[in-house]
């Protein structure tokens, strides 16, 4: 989109349209902010990309009070993620939401960084877990032939693989051990045409997550150089661990 403001302008439109949009809400209903102000109550969970193109509420026709969120680069699910897990937790056990939406988007560009080997810093650290599902997915990623749709494949992978995560932390098991709430759907955003596709809907359970397990579906040979890359990984940080306490003791 070209911009066409100058630097000033730039910001101050946006308090503008605030002012606008504010008073349009209320002369259609003059009760809106008062209501808005006593609490929320959202049936959903967005869990999605941090991409400017990819506009939660507008695209599934929510409004303010209705999408519980959290966003980060390429849409990630990690259990070591406080700031993840803690908006799980919240919405889960407190909010009591009733599903969660794991939202990839074509074109993302990290999981087209986590495709390639140049670096951009510290989100490499943060691809980590991308450059996983490509490297267990390489049979079918490398059998495709067209550039756009094996990278679009892979953002499907990623939805798969992330919903998996998800399934595996404590809150969503808890949840799940006390009835098939909440229900969690994998969806993908094309930003090509404004469309969402499902990838994955109604994991509700356990074996719901299993059968959706990319890394068991990729099959033995993903399956060997899983257990090896987490051998080496474990060796490598028992070595650090090693080297610490060698130093420590010194
Ligand atoms: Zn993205």
């Amino acid at each position: 989109m070209t911009n066409v403001y100058p630097p000033m302008q730039e910001y101050q439109r946006l308090i503008e349209n605030n002012r606008r949009w504010a008073a349009e809400a209320t002369a259609a209903d003059p009760t809106y902010f008062s209501a808005m102000a006593n609490g929320q109550q959202p049936m959903f969970l967005y869990i999605g990309c941090a991409d400017s193109r990819v506009p939660a509420e507008v695209m599934t026709g929510l409004g303010p009070g209705e999408l519980f969120v959290h966003r980060n680069i390429a849409n990630v699910v990690l259990p070591s993620d406080l700031s993840a897990m803690s908006v799980l937790q919240y919405a889960v056990d407190v909010l009591d939401i009733k599903h969660v939406l794991v939202t990839g988007h074509y074109g993302c560009g990290g999981v087209k960084a986590a495709m390639g080997t140049q670096s951009y810093g510290l989100v490499d650290h943060w691809l980590g877990p991308i450059r996983n599902v490509v490297r267990w997915n390489r049979t079918e990623l490398d059998a495709i032939e067209d550039d756009q749709a094996r990278f679009d494949r892979l953002v499907e992978l990623n939805v798969l693989e992330q919903i998996y995560h998800l399934s595996e932390t404590p809150v969503i098991q808890q949840a799940w051990a006390r009835g098939r709430r909440p229900l969690v759907h994998g969806l993908v955003y094309d930003v090509r045409e404004g469309l969402l596709r499902e990838v994955a809907r109604d994991i509700g359970s356990q074996e719901d997550a299993d059968r959706l397990d990319i890394r068991r579906l990729a099959g033995p040979s993903s399956r060997t150089a899983l257990a090896a890359a987490d051998e080496e990984l474990a060796e490598h940080i028992a070595a650090r661990v090693a080297e610490r306490l060698a130093g420590a003791m010194r």
